[in-house]
């Protein structure tokens, strides 16, 4: 029963997922003219989200006509395997501008840029792992999407 317990105790300890940034209000998330990324696509990680506890809420998913930043958006496009990701060793990006109202730990996002590579084998995955930080996850070693090493 003891050793039962503990377990039990790493395990949930293990996974346990850190938000590094927050959204204060629902955030819009635009599809990019071009991209290959589909609604069906962000749908289906918002709901992989709800299975691992976090239930993210948005004012919707959009297909765009232009690809601007806008504040209180997320927004998705595609890189191809040509060019190099924004950021190196990740197959995936997403580049993020915050507030912070005072100095402690909370950082407010204001626009999240994600990109999605078009042709990786685990892109699904990658859509999983972006949207994640789109909505403040940190890395994860311990966690198989929020792996620095998807
Ligand atoms: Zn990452």
């Amino acid at each position: 029963m003891f050793l039962f317990l503990f377990s039990m105790i790493l395990n949930s300890k293990a996974n346990e997922l850190e938000f590094i940034y927050q959204w204060d209000t629902k955030p819009k998330i635009v599809i990019c003219p071009d991209s290959k990324v589909k609604k069906e696509d962000v749908e289906a990680a918002l709901e992989f989200w709800k299975t691992q506890g976090f239930n993210f809420k948005t004012k919707g998913i959009y297909y765009s006509d232009h690809c601007d930043l806008e504040y209180h958006t997320i927004q998705i496009s595609d890189y191809a395997s040509n060019e190099e990701p924004r950021i190196r060793g990740e197959l995936g990006a997403t580049n993020v501008t915050w507030i912070s109202w005072d100095s402690g730990e909370t950082k407010t996002l204001e626009t999240v840029d994600v990109n999605i590579p078009v042709d990786s084998a685990n892109r699904h995955d990658v859509i999983f792992h972006e949207i994640g930080h789109a909505f403040g996850l940190a890395h994860n070693d311990n966690h198989f999407i929020m792996t620095p090493k998807l």
